[in-house]
């Protein structure tokens, strides 16, 4: 077996593992990148379809205030570009029917908006009174942490369609149910990400512009900086750590350093063993994490047929399992290609279908609200994120209720010589790409300081 001594061992090279490699070379530091699988970028992945396009099955999309990550993708010359169909027409499907609106929210029914307007707004306050480094401090956290969101929403929602345009609003950014949810979470991210209003938008929002080329290139382009660094293919299994060093071992290599930092969501880094064992606060934390569900789907068309009867590509959908659809064409306008989330307990009813019936049930959905061109793409890809071995789930860990307050403050308390990045440990955009990379630059400040020492 391989054996090498650094400064700093880094296990995973997604954002914030690439970010803080980046940051320690900077300032001087050896390190080494372990990365279980054989590609950069974690959770984003850019898919090639034969002409070369290059679909973003994983994260994609930036928006105001995310600015560590448009920072590191101009550093890296990646261009962004607007999410399509500002100003065009977007599509509300129910059973009632399909009706075509403008703006940010569907608008049919005045009374249900206004109360999903209220909602929001309500949770937006309650949100300023968390904060962000320490959210099991804030006056409410107990109280909070004790409620789902499913509990909240029972209490100070009353009508029916408000309820469920707010639980297809929390599918969409946590990609699980209100059930699922603790309220302080819920709270938490929503703050970490300027707000519920912000993390559902489009223009002004969250899911504002992409990357050309992928947002899996800005990662590329970063591993390639980082060169002889990187150990691809490489799932870290065991870390031991004493007075004088970390010993971080990996399949076919085993690796000498000062340091160790772990960018892996909390619910993969409690997979690897410790050696001492971890503190029971910490394990606790890793057991009580789960990641949300989702199969990101694309459905690749000649053309964008859409756009040219003034549509976005943009449906909310009261039905799954296609409830939300966005216009994912490249930059270049060819192939038009429509992009739809399976999340929450849509995952649970399709995953375990055969690709087929997946693929029949997602285009009968796309015929309903485009029509029947919708029915004959050029091709389909799908990436079912809980059946990926090195992320099982995404877009991020989700806190159910109770986790913060019983163990989050050992979210990114280091133990020992073993420091904890990845977007789960970031305070501002927290599970987003933004967040990956602040943590990145975060924890590189941390180990530089204790090297200090
Ligand atoms: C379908 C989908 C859509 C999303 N949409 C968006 C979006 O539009 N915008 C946005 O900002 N965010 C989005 N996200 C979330 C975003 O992708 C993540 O927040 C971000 O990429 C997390 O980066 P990270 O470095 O913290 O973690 P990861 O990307 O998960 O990196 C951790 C790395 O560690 C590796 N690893 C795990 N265990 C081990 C081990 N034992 N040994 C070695 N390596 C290990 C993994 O393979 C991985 O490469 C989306 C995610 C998904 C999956």
């Amino acid at each position: 077996m391989a054996q090498e001594a650094v400064d700093i061992a880094i296990v995973g090279a997604g954002f914030a593992g690439l970010t803080a490699a980046r940051e320690l070379v900077k300032a001087g530091r050896s390190v080494v990148v372990l990365e279980a699988r054989d590609r950069v970028g974690g959770r984003v992945e850019n898919h090639y379809l034969d002409d070369g396009t290059a679909l973003d099955v994983g994260g994609q999309w930036t928006g105001p205030g995310q600015d560590r990550i448009i920072a590191l993708g101009a550093e890296m010359g990646v261009e962004s570009f607007p999410t399509y169909g500002a100003g065009a027409t977007h599509i509300e499907y129910s059973p009632g029917g399909r009706i075509t609106y403008k703006g940010p929210i569907p608008d049919n029914d005045p009374q249900a908006l206004g109360e999903l307007v209220q909602a929001i707004m309500a949770l937006d306050q309650m949100s300023a009174e968390v904060p962000l480094d320490a959210p099991w401090t804030a006056p409410k956290a107990r109280e909070w942490d004790a409620l789902t969101l499913q509990t909240w929403m029972d209490t100070n929602v009353t009508s029916e369609a408000a309820k469920a345009r707010l639980a297809l609003a929390v599918e969409a950014v946590y990609a699980v149910e209100p059930q699922d949810l603790s309220l302080l979470h819920m709270l938490f991210y929503a703050r970490s990400g300027n707000g519920l209003m912000t993390l559902v938008s489009t223009e002004g929002g969250a899911q504002q512009d992409r990357f050309d080329g992928g947002a899996q290139l800005v990662a590329i382009r970063v591993a390639e900086e980082l060169g002889e660094r990187m150990r691809l293919s490489s799932p870290v299994r065991r870390i031991a750590q004493d007075g004088s060093g970390v010993k971080v071992e990996a399949d076919g290599t085993s690796v000498r350093a000062q340091r160790a930092i772990v960018t892996a969501p909390p619910a993969l880094a409690g997979r690897i063993a410790y050696e001492p064992a971890m503190p029971a606060l910490r394990d606790q934390l890793t057991q009580r994490s789960p990641m949300g569900c989702v199969i990101k789907v694309h459905v690749v068309y000649e053309t964008p047929f859409w756009r040219e009867e003034g549509l976005s590509g943009r449906v909310v959908s009261d039905d799954g399992p296609v409830k939300i659809t966005f216009d994912n064409t490249p930059k270049s306008g060819s192939p038009g290609v429509l992009l739809t989330f399976i999340e929450g307990a849509d995952w649970r009813r399709y995953a375990g279908c055969s690709p087929d019936e997946r693929r029949k049930a997602v285009l009968e959905r796309l015929s309903l609200y485009f029509g029947p061109k919708a029915a004959n793409p050029v091709t389909y890809v799908e990436r079912d994120w809980p059946a990926e071995e090195w992320s099982r789930g995404c877009y991020g860990a989700v806190f159910p209720a109770g986790t913060w307050v019983a163990c989050g403050s050992a979210i990114r308390e280091p133990v020992g010589r073993i420091h904890w990045a990845g977007t789960e440990t970031a305070t501002v955009n927290c599970g987003y790409i933004d967040g990956a990379v602040r943590s990145g630059e975060r924890v590189a400040e941390e180990v530089l300081e204790a090297l200090q020492q």
